[in-house]
């Protein structure tokens, strides 16, 4: 399958809503926010290959005004080479249906232990999210469908280069909350 097919088809199954509620509702979608608490501007990291397969070429690929970060400086694994990252602006609105994969996948990190994929809520938060209370209102078909869209970005080298090198990070730093394997979920 090619990459943009792959990113399509995960972001239909990364598409279900979190709670039968609007989540963002809850706390005026405070992991949209582009300044901290204290001034200090946060962004997203799109995952590899998504800007190439999703964006470039449509509208959003000036709107999103992408910062390349190199491996060289930043923590991103060498064989990666570079991840693109940007400032959402929520002044100009959410473009909801092609959303990144980091918004859709939140609270849940994907993580790669032998092979094997789980879902992980991290220790560290930069966001203070509603839902991390509220882990057991979590709707089956958001953590079905969660599972399922990282399954299917595993295909891609250099994602799954990412998500084992984010595993091993979290591991060295004990930085595991909760962990679901998809049988425990459903
Ligand atoms: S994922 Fe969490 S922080 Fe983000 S909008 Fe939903 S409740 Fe708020
Ligand atoms: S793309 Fe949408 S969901 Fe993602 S940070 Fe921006 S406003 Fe929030």
């Amino acid at each position: 399958m090619s990459y943009d097919k792959i990113y399509l088809e995960a972001y239909k199954y990364m598409g279900e809503k979190v709670l039968e509620e609007d989540c963002g509702l809850l706390c005026n979608s405070h992991c949209c926010r582009n300044k901290t608490e204290t001034g200090e501007r946060i962004g997203i990291y799109l995952m590899p290959q998504e800007f190439e397969s999703v964006y470039q070429g449509t509208a959003l690929e000036h709107r999103l005004k992408v910062e390349r970060h190199s491996s060289k400086i930043y923590y991103i694994p060498p064989r990666v080479k570079f991840l693109y990252y940007f400032h959402c602006d929520k002044e100009q609105g959410c473009f909801r249906e092609l959303r990144p994969i980091q918004c859709r996948s939140y609270p849940f990190e994907p993580h790669l232990e032998k092979g094997k994929l789980t879902l992980v809520i991290e220790k560290e938060q930069i966001h203070h999210c509603p839902l991390l209370d509220r882990l057991q209102d979590l709707r089956k078909d958001f953590i079905k469908g969660i599972y399922k869209g990282w399954e299917i970005l595993l295909q891609i080298p250099e994602v799954r280069l990412l998500v084992e090198y984010d595993s091993q990070e979290r591991i060295r730093c004990s930085n595991i909350l909760h962990q679901y394997l998809i049988d425990d979920c459903l």
